[in-house]
């Protein structure tokens, strides 16, 4: 493994799959190591056109309009992680033995030979929230690092930008690793495993699958989510360094080798000496923000990898204490007659959509839109108790009323059998006429957003300024 030389690319044959985000630097970088490199690209738009013209300005050869042929002499492909394996591009590079490369790959065989270890995190749900956390907990520490991957800087500006770094917080997507066969992480962490792009992968096993590769070759901890066996069954299954260890974390009284939760109290019983017996303090749960169950899953996954990587427990505090998450995250908007204004438009699926709702005791729910295949029953099950009221909008609303009607028939229901933008205001209004004082009002879709708004931030900027308006 290690770094490729510079001298390995003169002359090589390279097909970057997919113009966009990933592929357009990587040709660049690709090009500019004095590979001969070849993009194509499914769409022949407008949009399209420009970015060919640009790459070709620069040598690169783009062909529009055809992703499935393998160009000519091909020695390597490298695919914008959301292509599908079952392209015809991908069968014809595997007919000639050709390895498929995605963007995270590039970006770890490209990284220098004094490069920064990266600390990895995965999981249907809080990558982005435990990454930022992550790098704020490695700052606290002094350390020189970046939230990277699907969020901040990109893998390969890190990998090969002037800024040196002493570790990156990594965040993986599940697509991301698939095309990530030689990525060895110093450690990683798997946060929750829960159906999701499923008609990618193919299946759950094929998913998970994929989730797992982040554990390949650890070194020193796989971090795993003690109240997800399937976190764990990874870990198991993984191939590590020897030496590395399986760091647990859970909500409960930790365990030896697990981080957890004793009154209050973020507790280390994995990276103490003698952790048959000591424990070591990190942090007070009121140092999360927000300090809903699943947040504090959360930190502590990011607390396990910063402490794999020697951090001192006051850092996990402090980087604690300074990070606030991105918005439409379990938001808080504003108190309006003593009911609390909640915007977590990022729930996007339904394993979100219920930890956000596991957050609070009395709730009206404002929820639907695009379902994506999923089916709501057991999120209503697991959530019915807590419902004051629900208020559907969307095109798959129909679906989670059903599942009201079978699992919550007594909670009452507005259905506004609408999906124009002007649904908002009108389901915050509806919401309000739920809402008893100590109330929340959530907005946890538990559906994607495309069937009203152009995406989740502005189905969560809608509701903001639908509450605000409630004030005026
Ligand atoms: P990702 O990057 O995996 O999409 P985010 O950190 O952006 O994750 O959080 C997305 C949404 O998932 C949040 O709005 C919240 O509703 C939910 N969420 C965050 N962390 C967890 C968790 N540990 N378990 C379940 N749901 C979570």
């Amino acid at each position: 493994m290690g770094s490729r030389k510079v001298t390995d690319w003169q002359g090589k044959r390279v097909t970057v799959a997919g113009l966009g985000v990933s592929g357009i630097p990587a040709a660049k970088v690709l090009h500019g190591l004095g590979a001969v490199v070849t993009v194509v690209n499914d769409g022949d738009d407008a949009r399209a056109r420009a970015q060919a013209a640009e790459l070709e300005a620069l040598g690169v050869t783009v062909r529009l309009g055809d992703g499935a042929t393998l160009p000519e002499g091909t020695e390597l492909v490298v695919t914008a992680p959301g292509w599908k394996p079952d392209k015809p591009l991908f069968a014809a590079a595997a007919a000639a033995g050709i390895e498929v490369w995605g963007d995270v790959e590039l970006a770890w065989r490209l990284r220098g030979p004094d490069a920064a270890p990266w600390l990895a995190v995965t999981g249907t749900n809080g990558k982005t929230t435990t990454v930022q956390m992550l790098a704020s907990i490695l700052k606290a520490a002094g350390l020189r690092t970046a939230a990277v991957g699907n969020i901040g800087v990109s893998l390969l500006d890190a990998v090969l930008g002037e800024e040196q770094y002493d570790v990156l917080a990594v965040e993986l997507s599940s697509y991301q690793l698939h095309w990530a066969p030689s990525l060895r992480a110093h450690s990683a962490a798997v946060l929750n495993l829960a159906p999701d792009h499923l008609d990618w992968h193919g299946s759950m096993e094929a998913y998970a699958a994929d989730k797992g590769r982040i554990y390949e070759g650890n070194r020193i901890a796989c971090v795993y989510n003690v109240a997800d066996k399937g976190t764990e069954d990874l870990v198991i299954e993984a191939d590590v360094e020897e030496g590395c260890r399986a760091v647990g974390f859970t909500l409960g009284t930790p365990g030896p080798s697990q981080l957890g939760v004793v009154d209050g109290i973020l507790v280390d019983r994995a990276f103490v000496e003698n952790r048959q017996k000591n424990a070591q303090e990190l942090a007070e749960v009121s140092d999360v923000n927000p300090p809903a169950p699943h947040n504090i899953a959360n930190a502590l996954a990011a607390a396990a990898l910063a402490r794999a990587f020697g951090v001192p427990a006051s850092a996990v505090r402090d980087g604690l204490r300074a990070f606030t998450p991105d918005a439409h995250r379990i938001a808080h908007v504003a108190d309006v007659d003593g009911v609390a204004y909640v915007d977590d438009s990022k729930a996007t699926n339904t394993h979100a959509a219920e930890a956000s709702l596991a957050a609070y005791e009395s709730i009206v729910w404002i929820a639907g839109g695009l379902a994506k295949g999923a089916t709501f029953d057991e999120l209503v099950a697991k959530s019915a108790k807590r419902l004051r009221g629900v208020v559907l909008i969307g095109a798959d609303r129909a679906l989670i009323r059903e599942a009201l009607t079978r699992h919550a028939p007594e909670v009452p229901v507005v259905d506004l059998d609408r999906t124009d933008t002007g649904a908002m205001p009108a389901a915050v209004q509806e919401a309000r006429r739920l809402a008893a004082a100590g109330d929340t009002v959530l907005l946890a879709p538990a559906c994607a957003s495309m069937d009203m708004f152009a995406n989740y931030n502005k189905r969560g900027d809608a509701f903001a300024q639908a509450v605000r308006e409630l004030g005026t």
